[in-house]
């Protein structure tokens, strides 16, 4: 995959099917947790200033080409003609994936009747999905090891962050080093809060 840099930010020249099987190989024979961010124009702002976060954004690996600003940017630069891949349509297709392939899916954030709402409308929306453990956003650092350990005690391949951006971002940089199973960690922002609408 080519990752096109897009002001201070990056975004990869990838189309759905070909980041689906990406992820479907990660989880296959991924040893590590692997990131899944959408990059968007607005964390320009952010990205540049923060060199941590800059730093999260380039070792990602998938950066969705989620706004269509980043399309247009693409074929403005390099001459790209990427499709739009919204996060949120991208977390549906993991989790049919998820569903199809018997993997266990963590949700961490949003508030705890957004997160629980959600958890019943994805379960109903794809049979057979296995929701391994879920917690509200709203926790504090002093609660973070029993987050990771809750995490790692469910065994889930597939942790999805509902925290917003940089939040989620920063979760990811700071704790993924603590994660044991998980392979496929994907920052879904506001999804949770659409889902329940
Ligand atoms: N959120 C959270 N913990 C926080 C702050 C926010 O769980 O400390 C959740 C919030 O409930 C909402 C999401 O993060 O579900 C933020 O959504 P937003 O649309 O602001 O994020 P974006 O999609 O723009 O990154």
């Amino acid at each position: 995959t080519k990752r096109l840099k897009i002001l201070d930010i990056w975004v990869d020249a990838i189309t759905k099917p070909e980041a689906m099987q990406k992820v479907a190989d990660i989880l296959k024979n991924g040893q590590r947790p692997h990131a899944i961010f959408a990059a968007n124009p607005e964390k320009n702002f952010s990205v540049p200033k923060d060199p941590e976060l800059h730093k999260i954004f380039e070792q990602a690996d998938i950066l969705l080409p989620d706004g269509i600003g980043m399309v247009w940017a693409a074929r403005t630069l390099y001459g790209a003609n990427l499709d739009r891949i919204p996060g949120a349509e991208f977390f549906e297709d993991i989790c049919a994936l998820a569903a199809q392939g018997g993997y266990k899916v963590f949700i961490y954030g949003s508030t705890e009747e957004v997160n629980r709402q959600s958890a019943e409308i994805l379960q109903a929306r794809f049979p057979g999905l296995l929701i391994a453990g879920r917690a509200h956003g709203y926790l504090g650092i002093k609660d973070m090891p029993a987050l990771i350990k809750h995490i790692n005690s469910s065994q889930a391949e597939i942790l999805f962050i509902a925290l917003g951006s940089p939040k989620q971002e920063k979760w990811f940089g700071a704790h993924k080093d603590s994660l044991r199973s998980v392979k496929i960690v994907q920052g879904i922002g506001g999804t949770l809060d659409t889902i329940v609408g």
